[in-house]
């Protein structure tokens, strides 16, 4: 089976779906490797490296003859059309974000795997969580290019020049990005605050050196699987308010928040903008044309306002890390990749949890429920082997032919004879069934939140964290005050 790189053309994309270590993996297991010219020249890998590794270097009009195209990004609609019935692409293809592609996918005859649909709690799945690997670059790099917009230190420094104050940095919404936010803006030596709808989050926030900002206007808001539930509009106001009481005397915001499927909330309005000393930072991870976290964002742009707050809204920040984020990522998609992988050969089976999740066309069709949801379409299931039935009336007529053949029985009847062997269950339902185990997991594991965290590299800086933050001159109890402790 041949299995193609694409060079990715979307805007500012420095990314590539594999990187050369993981080359072999697929090699030994049967693939074919082809890797389009360039693919790799974003994140710093010639094409010789690729070579090295096992794979073959193709030109981009060869990319379409491969059964298999791994991507990044989703296909561009012109990307789309030169691509072959039969073949599979798999990539972060955004079906919730732009079903209409995924809709094109299917009715080219593509099989369209999108690694964001994945069953994230699933343990078996967190070397594939794309999602995990690329927000925890996001994470990283917003400190980073905070750092860099902010015209002080961020560590306290005594000198003989005197003293500069250590940053006071908070981060809104500590899922995966805020957490490694979190460990970044500590081993710079800032001050960090952190705040989170989900209170469970509070013991992970103080692990990595953080003080938890505790809000008394919002209770908790745990969704299901890990995730934040949507606020009521009245809790929105409560919480934007009592945020604005703390950002006023920060150095450095970076908001993360995100909900599941809906606009990502407004933390920081322009009002709490106006309370910021000339010099501040804001980085929202969440901007994008949905919107963002802070009202005055304007999503791939950096503007600077009145009073001197200079807000930074990037919309790709893993690719302006590429080379690392091509790296986690190539994991990811290869992981996924050989466990569709039998016998040399794709073996996409619904009826697997991971597979059936993240299968979001096939068939000509679209397989997946959200998605199908959004298109206003109903979920039609893949053509599929029918069942022999179980007893034909007539033991000489073969099953296929038991129902026509039987003209006493009424067309309804013949029906259950020829349902498909396989009747995966639909992908929400697979998730909400493995979210309600995850978390009763989670909860038993709750004693140890760095335990239950799902990145693994951030559990790795949570400890050496832990270590930092013994030493930090912060208290380690929640805030309660209005920000000023
Ligand atoms: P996300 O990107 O959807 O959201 C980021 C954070 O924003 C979340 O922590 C969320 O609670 C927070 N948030 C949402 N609305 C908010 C609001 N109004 N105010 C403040 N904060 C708000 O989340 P994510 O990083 O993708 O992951 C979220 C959760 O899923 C985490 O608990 C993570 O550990 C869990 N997760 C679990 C697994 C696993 O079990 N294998 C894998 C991945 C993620």
């Amino acid at each position: 089976m041949k299995v193609a790189i694409a060079k990715e053309t979307a805007p500012n994309e420095r990314r590539v779906a594999l990187v050369p270590e993981v080359i072999g993996k697929l090699v030994n297991a049967g693939l074919e490797v082809l890797v389009e010219s360039g693919a790799g020249e974003g994140s710093a890998i010639p094409d010789s490296a690729y070579v090295d590794a096992g794979a073959r270097v193709i030109p981009t009009s060869q990319v379409d003859d491969a059964d298999v195209v791994l991507r990044v990004q989703k296909p561009s609609a012109a990307e789309v059309k030169k691509l072959k019935s039969g073949q599979t692409v798999i990539g972060l293809l955004q079906p919730l974000i732009d079903p209409q592609t995924a809709q094109a996918l299917a009715d080219k005859g593509i099989t369209a795997v999108s690694l964001d649909a994945l069953p994230r709690t699933l343990s078996r799945a967190q070397t594939m969580d794309a999602l995990s690997s690329q927000a925890n670059v996001g994470g990283y790099k917003a400190v980073i290019i905070a750092a860099e917009a902010y015209g002080r230190y961020f560590p306290l420094l005594t000198t003989a020049a005197g003293t500069a104050k250590p940053a006071n940095v908070l981060i809104l919404g500590i899922g995966v990005a805020g957490l490694q936010a979190i460990a970044t803006a500590r081993r710079l030596g800032a001050q960090v605050k952190a705040y989170d709808v989900r209170s469970e989050t509070r013991e992970q926030a103080q692990s990595l050196g953080a003080q938890f900002l505790e809000l008394k206007s919002v209770a908790d808001a745990a969704g299901t699987g890990g995730y934040a539930r949507e606020l009521t509009a009245e809790e929105r106001a409560a919480q934007q308010q009592e945020l604005n009481g703390y950002i006023g005397g920060m150095d450095v915001v970076i908001t993360t928040a995100q909900v599941p499927g809906r606009r990502p909330p407004v933390l920081v309005t322009a009002d709490a903008v106006k309370l910021m000393k000339p010099g501040s930072v804001i980085v929202d991870m969440a901007a994008s044309d949905l919107g963002g976290n802070v009202e005055l964002s304007q999503p791939g742009e950096t503007i600077v306002t009145d009073n001197g707050v200079t807000i930074i809204a990037p919309t790709n920040l893993p690719a302006t890390m590429p080379a690392g984020a091509s790296a986690f990522y190539a994991r990811n998609i290869s992981a996924l990749l050989l466990h569709m992988v039998k016998d040399g050969t794709l073996n996409i089976d619904l009826a697997d949890e991971i597979t059936g999740a993240v299968v979001i066309t096939q068939g000509g069709k679209v397989v997946q429920e959200a998605t199908a949801k959004l298109l206003g379409i109903e979920v039609e299931k893949p053509a599929t082997e029918p069942e022999p039935a179980p007893e034909p009336a007539d033991d000489a007529a073969p099953a296929d032919d038991a129902a026509p053949a039987d003209d006493a029985a009424p067309a309804d009847d013949a029906a259950p004879a020829a349902e498909p062997v396989i009747e995966p269950e639909p992908e929400a339902e697979i998730i909400e069934k493995v979210l309600e185990e995850e978390q009763a997991q989670a909860e038993a594991e709750a004693e140890d939140p760095i335990a239950t965290e799902p990145v693994e590299a951030t559990a790795t800086e949570a400890t050496e964290t832990a270590e930092t933050a013994a030493t930090a001159e912060e208290p380690e109890t929640p805030l309660t005050d209005g920000g000023k402790a």
